[in-house]
Order: C-alpha cells, then structure tokens, then sequence
C-alpha cells in the first residue's frame, strides 16, 4: 500500500501512460511532465502576451536598459536547458518591484526592481529564478487563453467594448492579471536560478540579498511584490534555503562575478517611484504633464491613474468617471463610434460634445451614464461617467461637473515637475548611514533609502563605497 504522499506522483505516472506522446522529460528538472501544450503553442502564448504587456505597462525609454538586459538575459539563458526558444527580455516603465515570466522565455522586469539591486550579479539572479520558470515549463498547462487576453484589457476597452460590471472595475480591471507559480515551483525556480548564474560566472552570495531586500521591503511597508512575493515563498526562509545550496557549491564557482560598481554606476539617473509626467493627483484634482490636462475627479473619490486611463471610482464602488484616449481624429467621429453597439442607446446632448446615455451591462442591468468627447492638441480624450441605473440619480450632478472641468494645463507648477531619480554618489571618506542622509538628502524617507542600499541604518560606510540617494520628484502642494 503506498504512503498518500506517493498518490500525485502515482497519478501523473498512469496519466502518463495513457497518452504517451503528451508525456516528456524535461531537461532543466529531470522530472516527467504531462505538457498538453506543444513548445509551438508554448512560444505563442508568450509571443502573443508580449505586445499587450508592453501597452499595459510601456517599456522603459531608451536603449541601454533594454540592450544591457536583454544582453545579460540571452547569456543566462544560453546555458539553459532550453536555449533555442525565442528569448526576450524587457524592462517595463514600472514602478513596482517586480519580475515576470511567461511561457515560450518572454521575460519582464521592472525598473522598480533594477532600482532595488545593487550588483549585475543580484540581476542576474532574478532573470536566472524567471528564466527558470519557463525551462521548466511552471503552470504552462494551467494557463488559459482567456487569463492571457484578460491581460491586455485595458480599461479603455473594458469600459467602451463591452460593459463589464462597473464594480469589476475596481477590483479587477485595475490591476493586471500576473500568473500565480505554486510555492514548489518557486523553490525550484531559486535552484534554477542558482545553477544559470553559476554557469555565467556570477558570484551565487549575491542571490540571497535580493530576498533579504524583499523581507525587508515586506516587513517596512508590507507593500506586494506581484509575482515576488503573493506567492513566493517567505523571503526569509528562501536565504536559509538558497545559502545552504551555496556552501555546497564547488569552491571554483563562489568567486564569480559580482559587478557592483558597474551596476550602480549604470543607474545613476534612472527614474525611481511613480513618474508624475504620466499624471498624478494633488487632492481631487489629477494633472497630466506630458498631455497638457487637467480635470477635477469628485470629492472623497479614489482616483487612478493608469497607462492608457485615469478615473475615479465612488467610495461605495458602484460609479465611476474614466478618462481615456478615443482612437478617432474628432470628437464627432469618436461619438459615432461611442454609440454604435446596440447595447448603448444615446440620451440628449446637454453641453457641446457631451451626450446622456442609457446602456445595458453583460449581465443584463441597466447604466446610465454621460459621456463626452473633447479634442485635446493633438488627441481625442473620451471622458465617461456611469453607474447602474437605480443609482444614477445620486451621481449625476457630480459626475457632469467632473466631466466638463477638464482643460488645458498651463500652470508651470504642474506642467514643469519631474520624476524623482536614483543619483550614484562615491563618498569621500568613511561615514555613518546618519551623516550620509545630512550631507546627500534624499526626497524619499531614510528606511526605504536604506533597503535600497541595502544597508543598515547604524552601519558605517566606507570610503569610496558607492551609495544610491534619491534626487527631485516633489510635487506641487496645492
Ligand atoms: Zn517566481
């Protein structure tokens, strides 16, 4: 009689055996696999994800991050067990720390989490744990067509096209779908990570850091890190189990490269934190920098600015006000497109190019809403408001006001800010962590400082010791 232990194993070997051909070795865990899917529809699950990451995230400006991690991916994965796949690396124009995968080796990280490393090594780490995920094919069966579409929607679409239930808005349609690796697959995604590294030369000592950065990120603001840390095993027992691996390690491979020095001196000027030239809110009113706008959301709404969106969503979460690019070169043409469907059936024109309307959700309620389409220098801005039906009445003197306060943004104060920036100084002579922050201030707070150096608040730091202060990002009080 087997132990229960033995019964998934048991299972998968007899699943197996009935459809032989679906049944593979796989080279990077040695462990039989079921793959329903083919390496072909593997590479185009990837291949069809990546446009639509992109337009969700925007990839960050310039060449050289883009260059440098592609670069340093490619190499990694050269020395993987499946080298031929179509390896792409990105780096998203995203604030939060965090690294992605998907299948067929499209593979995504943050300038949030670059910001938080402080060696090529500690990079190096982290594409190696997502290089990993793909050479062991994590949860490709589990993926569905339907989470990848799911992915590219953007609330323009989700608000225009089909209606979805307006309280799904706030819940899902604000946040993007990332996909969920078991705690098993993570662990053996560290192994993985561990082993590329170690073939490309990188110092294995340098990983460990990066999960105490994320502890450290964890117990200061107990902020998520999507894919790094909903899912990931405890950052602190993911040290004591990597370290153990290490000390195992032929002694020829723990002097690898560590490439601190180069590594900062390559982020010095990258944006750090959200960038407010892609909007940002000064009470209830949100300002648009690079476009030129701003509008005034109502009072005690939570506003969010999204890439292709910005709205504000009711406390209760049953209206919203959304803002969004129409695809259209008039306004007229965007409302003709606007009220093509069936499901929406326009109300009066009350005020220039603003129109009521009556709609009918996916599950059959009834909306009503107002919706306006103003050209803006060069774009068509489509602004939409909308709740279901029963409760219109509540919203609409509001939702009309918010609607016609957008205009052009000619206040300097708002238009000329600037994103924050991460700045490499090398310090002249030994000093506290103390005296560091009075001689080179920073506009973020000294806890988050320290994570980022990945020093303690009461170490003394060397001379000529390379530190990461952040410059610039304030914002207008009112
Ligand atoms: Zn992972």
């Amino acid at each position: 009689m087997r132990s229960k232990e033995h019964v998934p194993f048991a299972v998968a070997a007899a699943a197996c055996l009935v459809g032989l051909s679906a049944c593979t070795l796989n080279p990077a865990t040695g462990e039989r696999q079921l793959t329903l899917m083919s390496e072909a529809q593997e590479a185009a699950m990837g291949r069809q994800a990546e446009p639509q990451v992109l337009a969700s995230f925007g990839e960050y400006p310039g060449r050289d991050w883009q260059t440098y991690v592609n670069d340093l991916g490619q190499t990694l994965a050269a020395s993987s067990e499946r080298p031929h796949l179509a390896w792409a690396f990105h780096v998203l124009d995203d604030p939060l720390v965090n690294a992605f995968a998907y299948p067929g080796g499209y593979i995504y990280v943050t300038r949030g989490i670059l910001s938080h490393f402080n060696s090529e090594a500690e990079l190096a780490s982290v594409l190696g744990h997502e290089i990993g995920h793909v050479t062991a094919r994590h949860s490709v069966e589990q993926m569905s067509q339907q989470q990848l579409a799911q992915l590219g929607l953007g609330v323009a679409a989700a608000v225009s096209e089909d209606f979805r239930p307006y309280a799904g808005y706030a819940a899902a349609g604000l946040q993007i779908l990332f996909l969920k690796f078991s705690r098993d697959d993570e662990r053996q995604s560290d192994d993985l990570g561990l082993r590329y590294m170690t073939r490309a030369g990188y110092d294995p000592d340098e990983m460990p850091n990066v999960f105490r950065t994320f502890d450290r990120m964890q117990i200061a603001s107990g902020r998520q890190i999507p894919d790094w840390q909903s899912t990931h095993p405890n950052p602190a027992d993911r040290v004591g189990r990597i370290e153990s691996q290490i000390v195992r390690l032929p002694a020829e491979l723990r002097n690898g490269k560590v490439g601190r020095d180069e590594y900062l001196r390559r982020l010095d000027g990258m944006t750090f934190g959200d960038n407010p030239r892609a909007g940002y809110a000064v009470g209830n009113t949100f300002y648009h920098p690079d476009m030129a706008f701003r509008m005034t959301f109502p009072e005690g709404w939570k506003i969010v600015n999204q890439r292709q969106a910005a709205g504000a969503v009711s406390p209760n979460e049953d209206a919203l006000v959304v803002l969004t690019l129409a695809r259209e070169s008039t306004p007229d043409a965007a409302a003709q497109a606007f009220f093509k469907p069936e499901n929406i059936q326009p109300g009066g024109r009350w005020h220039d190019s603003f129109y009521s309307f009556n709609a009918t959700a996916a599950d059959g309620s009834p909306i009503r809403g107002v919706v306006g389409f103003i050209k803006h220098h060069d774009a068509v801005f489509q602004l939409i408001a909308y709740s279901g039906g029963e409760v219109f009445d509540r919203y609409g003197n509001t939702m009309r006001r918010s609607l016609t306060s957008f205009g052009e943004l000619r206040d300097r104060r708002y238009l000329d800010v600037q994103p924050a920036r991460v700045e490499i100084v090398e310090l002249p002579r030994a000093m506290n962590f103390a005296e560091f922050l009075r001689s080179y201030p920073s506009t973020v707070e000294a806890p988050l400082l320290a994570i980022i150096n990945q020093v303690d608040e009461n170490d003394t730091l060397e001379r000529g010791r390379l530190m990461k202060r952040i410059v610039g990002g304030e914002l207008p009080d009112r």
